[in-house]
């Protein structure tokens, strides 16, 4: 089921997630509806409080990037989940990348973050599991661990670019803002 996505100024992007305790069937359909929800709007990754939850899940599906040509070695099968995730290393070398996120439609900025980190986690079937510091997904893991964090990506930008996107931040954040995909934006 495709639910909408919490646009930047709603308050449950700004709360830290809580740990899942088992994989009920409530959170198999969360997750089974994150995947349609994220596939419905063309993202590459979605985080629960993207869909009003507090649940600490993340789904990704980077075929995109496969079909560009961009990762290397061999793409797990799309989609995939993380449950409870937690980076448990980051490197020290970073690399910048222009970053957009679903919940702030039509901004997109450079964004710099360690090149590479360590991924510890429970997948669908709840079972643990760990990615190593090379893994491709890199970007992306921390894009959405962010959001389980209550972190968007532009709180990583110069005070400089903060302001100078001040006026567009606050706008979206008073209902001033539409997407190609269903949204649920503070009233206007
Ligand atoms: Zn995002």
């Amino acid at each position: 089921m495709v639910l909408p996505i919490y646009v930047y100024g709603e308050a449950i992007l700004r709360q830290p997630t809580l740990p899942v305790e088992a994989l009920t069937p409530d959170v198999e359909a969360l997750v089974r509806s994150m995947i349609d929800t994220m596939h419905g709007a063309d993202g590459v990754g979605l985080a629960a409080p993207q869909v009003g939850r507090r649940e600490r899940i993340f789904v990704a599906d980077v075929t995109p990037f496969a079909e560009r040509g961009t990762l290397e070695g061999d793409v797990p099968p799309q989609p995939m989940t993380f449950i409870n995730p937690e980076i448990v290393w980051e490197s020290d070398e970073e690399t910048d990348f222009e970053e957009g996120c679903l919940s702030i439609p039509d901004l997109r900025e450079t964004v710099w973050r360690p090149e590479r980190v360590r991924l510890r986690y429970h997948d669908e079937a709840f079972a643990p599991r760990e990615h190593p510091p090379d893994f491709e997904l890199a970007r992306v893991i921390q894009h959405e661990v962010d959001h389980l964090d209550g972190v968007l990506f532009v709180d990583h930008l110069s005070p400089f670019r903060r302001r100078m996107l001040q006026r567009r931040l606050r706008n979206m954040a008073r209902g001033d803002v539409s997407a190609e995909y269903p949204i649920h934006a503070a009233e206007g």
